[in-house]
């Protein structure tokens, strides 16, 4: 276990200005009031952003966009650059979800460009990378994973990986209540942490933060979190409601 645990939350495609204002009213007293040292992030949709970072008031509370576009600048119709989520104060970008590589057919390569653009910009990649299910039961999980960081790699650079966060995230446990072992979880951190240092060909990684992310709740957190190389969670659904997500904090900072 970390001391600096990382906790985001993803609303992916939930909220509105009521909700997100009450949300952050409350999670703003909360963190005061415990004053625990753990990180957190809240990945609200694209266009409350904004809303989000005004009424955020603590210190260690931070904002993640759930994507970007791929551009700077220019004739794109319809798209955002992390420039502009730089402007407003934006710190993190999730990115290589598997709901954007299914629904919106992104693949590898597509996602280290965006990797590119997100650390030109002076943000923080959310690296999502993970299995599915077949994949799982074929013994993949490493093969899969290894490609998603090598594509980085190869596009960005031996330094890519310097200050960023990844979340593994088997595609298979997302919002279905399934879950890997907490030892599996381990075993495929310990593996990203020590491939990313290879092929890093061994600059010092600590900075490196990985994640778990997959039907993260009050009745699991402890378990994942009590393995060495999880480094914090990223949370969809149990972070929707102020009662369950602030419960999740509070467990992840007694262990
Ligand atoms: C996610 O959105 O990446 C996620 C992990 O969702 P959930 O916690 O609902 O499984």
């Amino acid at each position: 276990m970390n001391n600096n645990i990382l906790i985001t939350a993803n609303w992916k495609l939930n909220g509105e200005k009521k909700t997100i204002k009450k949300f952050l009213q409350l999670l703003n007293t909360f963190l005061f009031v415990k004053l625990y040292p753990c990180k957190i992030i809240f990945s609200p949709p694209l266009i409350y952003l904004n809303l989000a970072k005004q009424l955020i008031t603590y210190k260690n509370l931070h904002l993640a966009a759930q994507d970007v576009g791929v551009n700077s600048l220019g004739a794109f119709t319809g798209e955002i650059s992390a420039y502009m989520l730089k402007d407003i104060g934006v710190e993190y970008v999730i990115i290589g979800h598997s709901e954007r590589r299914l629904y919106h057919c992104e693949n590898n390569i597509f996602i280290a460009k965006k990797f590119k653009i997100i650390k030109e910009s002076g943000l923080i990649p959310i690296l999502c990378i993970g299995e599915t299910y077949e994949q799982k039961k074929n013994n993949e999980t490493e093969k899969v994973c290894k490609e998603q960081i090598d594509i980085i790699i190869e596009y960005c650079g031996q330094y890519a990986f310097k200050n960023t966060v990844i979340a593994y995230e088997p595609i298979w446990s997302i919002g279905t209540g399934k879950l890997p072992t907490p030892y599996e979880v381990q075993k495929i951190h310990a593996f990203i942490k020590y491939y990313i240092e290879y092929k890093s060909k061994f600059i010092d990684i600590s900075k490196i933060t990985v994640q778990y992310g997959g039907s993260v709740d009050g009745t699991n957190i402890q378990n994942f979190l009590k393995e060495k190389d999880v480094d914090g969670v990223l949370i969809g659904g149990a972070s929707l409601d102020f009662y369950k997500f602030s419960n999740i904090i509070t467990l992840s900072n007694n262990l």
